[in-house]
């Protein structure tokens, strides 16, 4: 028996071909059409399943499930991606379960939002398996995909887990990509950093030797200067103050045993992201503390997730393979 997974990203989109031990045997990527529509995507997302069968020398009509994990959001009931906001506007909408169940000829397509792929792949990799675990992902964006009591949420139309939307700062300091002032991510993801470093920086122009006025100015020269200036030290140790305050939100709202930790902003500066946080959090949280971890599947957490969807009829859950 094979079985599908595919990542939808905002710049690519992957596919991957696995036995029924989740060993890949066949993988594929290219570059996330930018239009004309959302067709483009849709047969993208079916050129890379080709592809992927083709290398692991699998009839894409003899593949038993696939999962998808992709970003949002999510028209589940339709299995479409409605109106994504990290696309050009002419991509309104991407329709993927019906095309998908076409070519390889199942009704076993599990279309999940990224982060929920990733809480199953984390939650299929991991030791015990556990029931109750949170993916957490730190990147452009920051977002959580959820399972409680071994269900994995989804909500009714699959988009459950924005927790990066939470409201943090009733002062609202800094506006969010959505509009609204105080979210999470508009502290913490790798495209606002420089944009609160820039606002932290206006407020109080001490001397740094970061690059504030420089357009390029990134979220990697705040971390690269960490320990070198004192500014920078000071940005990154707030991001970890509400990085710390996300968390316990979310660790008080669904006691999950482990939270697993990727995104591009966590896996390239492990350390400076998560080892402040961990100290935070034992005085924050007044239940049990998770054991916090970075993810040890890279950035093919969710194209992982996804093939494990697969396997486990959308769970993660390997006594159901
Ligand atoms: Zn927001």
């Amino acid at each position: 028996m094979h079985y599908v997974g595919v990542d939808l990203g905002a710049t690519n989109v992957r596919a991957v071909v696995g036995d029924g031990d989740a060993t890949i045997l066949g993988s594929a990527k290219r570059p996330t059409p930018r239009g004309p529509t959302g067709i483009a995507v849709t047969e993208a997302v079916l050129g890379v399943v080709r592809e992927a069968c083709a290398e692991a020398g699998v009839d894409p009509a003899t593949v038993a499930a696939a999962g998808v994990g992709s970003i949002g959001p999510l028209d589940l009931a339709a299995g479409v991606v409605e109106n994504p906001a990290n696309l050009p506007d002419a991509i309104d909408r991407i329709p993927l379960t019906g095309p998908l169940s076409e070519l390889l000829d199942t009704d076993e397509v599990h279309l999940h939002n990224d982060t929920n792929a990733g809480v199953i792949g984390e939650r299929f990799h991991a030791d015990r398996n556990p029931d109750d675990m949170v993916y957490l992902t730190i990147s452009s964006g920051v977002g959580a995909g959820v399972s409680v009591d071994g269900n994995v949420l989804a909500g009714w139309d699959g988009n459950a887990g924005e927790v990066g939307h939470m409201t943090l700062d009733p002062h609202g300091f800094m506006r969010c990509g959505c509009g609204s002032d105080g979210h999470w991510e508009a502290y913490c993801s790798g495209n606002n950093i420089p944009r609160y470093a820039r606002e932290l920086h206006a407020e109080d122009p001490v001397e740094t030797s970061l690059p504030v006025d420089d357009p390029d100015f990134s979220a990697k020269d705040v971390f690269d200067a960490a320990g070198d200036d004192d500014f920078a030290d000071h940005v990154v140790a707030q991001v970890a103050h509400w990085n710390a305050m996300g968390l316990a939100n979310v660790i008080h709202a669904y006691a999950p045993l482990v939270v697993s930790v990727g995104g591009a902003v966590a896996l390239n500066n492990p350390e400076l992201v998560l080892d402040p946080v961990r100290e935070q959090l034992s005085e924050m949280v007044f239940i049990n503390l998770p054991e916090i971890k970075l993810t040890d599947l890279g950035d093919e957490v969710v194209v992982k997730g996804a093939l494990a969807s697969a396997l486990t009829g959308g769970t993660g859950d390997r006594s159901r393979l």
